[in-house]
């Protein structure tokens, strides 16, 4: 458990040399024993997609699917944790898959319910599963092996995962992008300062990270992020979506700003299938 803590406080981006330092032994042992946990459980039924609700003008209109990892000893290992794990090792690419798998075939369920068969749902998605050979076969075969439709399909990916070779990323999206696929710049404004990319990527969707959204009432540089977001999303044609929004006073600042589209825990948390679609039911328009 205090291992657990270490990588916990690590995921966290705090100092924690010194506190580690004498037992680094310990920790990569820990890590070792971390990562066969991920490869048995996966095999075990361990993880779970949890759905967090996306709003677009006060109606849900999607979900971005969440990993979750219900650990029999150690209990819930937050995706902070694990995911980078994953990423190192090589195991996101079965654990990616899985989730994408999960995903469509949540979507295939969802089309048979006029309720939700409108719903988009987005797919984070690593750099490591997004740069392996054969990775836009992939997700086209599970989208045919599934029944899931493309354009219900959104994919989240990350501006260090898209610049390290813009050329090929933009090869691999459009080939996506022609049967439907949507592509969504997840974490925008905390990566690279040059823009110039944008434009030669065909995305759908800035998502303003979670950072900038926390202080937007009282950090006036953070508000100025956001607007400064928002307008860029405005003129590349591009939609804003704000990610972390807990507060009415948050909303409605993004409201002001003409951002409409937002997800947060001032809605709803990430929850498994089940809640997420009796949330929708609720939330529908009588
Ligand atoms: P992300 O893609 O930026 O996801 C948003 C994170 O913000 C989620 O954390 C979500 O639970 C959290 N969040 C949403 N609303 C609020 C809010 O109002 N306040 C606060 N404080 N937090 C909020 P989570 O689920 O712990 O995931 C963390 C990260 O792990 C994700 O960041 C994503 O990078 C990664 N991740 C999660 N699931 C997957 C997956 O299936 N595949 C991959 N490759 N990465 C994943
Ligand atoms: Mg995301
Ligand atoms: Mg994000
Ligand atoms: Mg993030």
């Amino acid at each position: 458990r205090v291992d657990l803590a270490m990588y916990q406080a690590k995921a966290a981006g705090r100092d924690t040399l010194r506190f580690y330092d004498p037992s680094m032994h310990a920790l990569a042992n820990e890590r070792a024993a971390l990562e066969e946990d991920m490869r048995a459980g996966l095999a075990k039924g361990e993880f779970e997609l949890y759905y967090q609700p996306q709003v677009d003008h006060g109606r849900i209109v999607g979900a971005e699917a969440l990993l979750r990892w219900h650990h029999p000893q150690r209990g819930f290992v937050s995706p902070s944790v694990f995911i980078p794990m994953a990423e190192d090792s090589g195991q996101i690419l079965p654990l990616g898959q899985w989730v994408l798998e999960q995903a469509c075939l949540t979507l295939a369920q969802w089309a048979c319910d006029p309720q939700l068969a409108e719903l988009v749902l987005a797919v984070n998605v690593s750099p490591r599963q997004f740069r392996q050979a054969g990775f836009v076969q992939q997700v086209l075969a599970t989208l045919a092996s599934t029944g899931a439709a493309p354009r219900r399909l959104k994919l989240e990916l990350t501006e260090g995962l898209l610049l390290h070779d813009v050329n090929e990323s933009a090869t691999r999206m459009t080939e996506l992008k022609s049967y439907g696929v949507g592509f969504s710049l997840d974490d925008f404004g905390t990566g690279y300062s040059s823009l110039s990319y944008l434009k030669r990527l065909p995305l759908d969707q800035l998502k303003i990270d979670q950072s900038f959204v926390r202080d937007v009432l009282t950090d006036p540089n953070d508000a100025s992020i956001v607007r400064t977001i928002v307008a860029l999303g405005a003129s590349l044609g591009l939609q804003v979506m704000a990610e972390g929004v807990e507060t009415v006073a948050q909303q409605e600042f993004l409201a002001r700003q003409h951002c409409y589209a937002w997800q947060g825990y001032l809605l709803s948390r990430p929850v498994p299938a089940e809640p997420f679609v009796a949330l929708v039911r609720g939330h529908a328009p009588a």
